[in-house]
């Protein structure tokens, strides 16, 4: 069966009025940006639909899971499109069609009609008992079902003939671009990965902020960050990646703080130039992989400290998840596998061998006192340092 053509259907709850365009044209730009990398199509909006039409030779599979990455999506209708809308087209395409969608044609099926051109000389119902008709003559198997049938049959009629009879599920959420921008702190972890995906699922436009520690990490770790941030661009669309030298800062912890606090200090002062980044950027949030309890800097103590070093709000889309549903998400949008390449993370080398997991905020802020000779000039340092890449899921 070769479609040319895919009709959209998005989630419409709470979506009216003015809303309703900016979501839709978020929703087409998202599409573009899926699809431009499959073939040539043309993406357009008609009367509460969006369809998508292959202008050349494309690949199926290539495009559905394209379009299966697109929030705000809920379904993805293959049609085949009729040029002409007079009867005799319309019952030709339709029996063409079902005879080479289903070898076996021995199901229950209902006739669905639109009518978006009303000059049509039939109403909707009398087309849909007509073409029901039609089918039940041609195939002898076929048997009608009004109230639960195995298949529904949806014509479409418009400046052109549409029809369908499948439809494969969407990813859901908003698309990206009606909800603001987050800056995502992006490790190479299995976690925060996940929680970009969550929350630009939300329908938020994502940046990156990723901390290397050079020499103590090495050029593969930044690469695999690179390529997560490119795995759920797939998603999020186009992220700049802004890759800030951690090293002195980690360093002058190190030498000057007590050692149980390092990770929580260290998770501070990401925090705090992960939000001048967000800051310049329009971002609206920071956004991390924490979740409660999974390690000592993320008890409601630690994740309390740290939050304070924070002004704009920090959403934890993973905070209530267990390990293993985080896994689970990972593995469905692809991350997993090259989250868990085993190469070393700045936290994970400066590491305490007995952490603090309830710290108290004033102890913690005594103790990056003792940085003020120098953390001004190391943080303004990094800032100016930092590296940014543009990454496209396609790239
Ligand atoms: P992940 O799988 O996200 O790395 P994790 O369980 O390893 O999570 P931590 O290392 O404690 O958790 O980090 C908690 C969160 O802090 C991460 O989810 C991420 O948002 C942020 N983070 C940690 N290390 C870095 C880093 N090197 N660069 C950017 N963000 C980081
Ligand atoms: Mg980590």
């Amino acid at each position: 069966m070769e479609y040319k053509a895919f009709l959209i259907k998005y989630g419409e709850i709470g979506v009216k009025g003015k809303n309703r365009f900016r979501f839709e044209d978020a929703l087409v730009t998202q599409m573009h940006y899926a699809l431009d990398p499959v073939g040539d199509f043309k993406i357009r909006k008609e009367s509460g639909r969006i369809f998508a039409e292959a202008l050349g030779e494309y690949d199926f599979e290539e495009a559905t899971a394209a379009l299966s990455c697109v929030f705000g999506i809920s379904g993805i209708c293959p049609i085949v499109v009729g040029e002409d809308n007079d009867l005799d087209s319309i019952t030709e395409i339709l029996l063409d069609y079902m005879a080479e969608r289903y070898h076996d044609l021995h199901f229950t099926f209902k006739v669905m009609v639109r009518r978006a051109d009303k000059s049509f000389p039939m109403t909707s119902m009398e087309l849909a008992a007509f073409l029901g008709e039609k089918l039940l003559e041609r195939f002898g198997d076929l048997k009608v079902d009004v109230h639960d049938p195995d298949v529904y049959v949806t014509v479409e009629v418009r400046d052109k003939i549409y029809i369908y009879t499948e439809e494969l599920p969407g990813p859901g959420g908003m698309p990206i671009g009606t909800n603001g921008k987050a800056m995502l702190l992006l490790s190479g972890g299995i976690d925060s990965p996940v929680a970009g995906y969550m929350i630009s699922k939300r329908g938020v436009r994502l940046e990156a902020t990723y901390f290397h520690a050079p020499p103590y990490t090495s050029e593969r770790a930044k690469q695999k960050v690179v390529d997560l941030a490119r795995l759920i661009s797939k998603y999020t669309g186009p992220i700049h990646l802004h890759i800030v030298n951690f090293t002195d800062i980690q360093m002058a912890i190190y030498e000057k703080c007590p050692h149980d606090e390092l990770t929580i200090i260290m998770r501070r002062y990401m925090m705090k130039i992960a939000e001048y980044f967000a800051k310049e950027n329009d971002c609206l949030g920071l956004v991390t992989g924490e979740s409660i309890g999974q390690v000592a800097s993320q008890t409601m103590q630690s994740l309390y400290c740290t939050d304070a070093a924070a002004t704009l709000p920090v959403f934890r889309p993973c905070i209530g998840m267990d390990k293993n549903d985080i896994i689970h998400l990972a593995e469905k949008i692809g991350t997993f596998e090259t989250s868990i390449l085993p190469y070393e993370d700045c936290c994970t080398i400066f590491v305490a061998k007995h952490p603090v997991t309830k710290p108290r905020l004033d102890v913690i802020e005594r103790s990056e006192k003792k940085l003020k000779d120098c953390i001004d000039d190391l943080l303004k340092t990094a800032i100016e340092t930092e590296e940014v890449i543009f990454i496209k899921a396609c790239d």
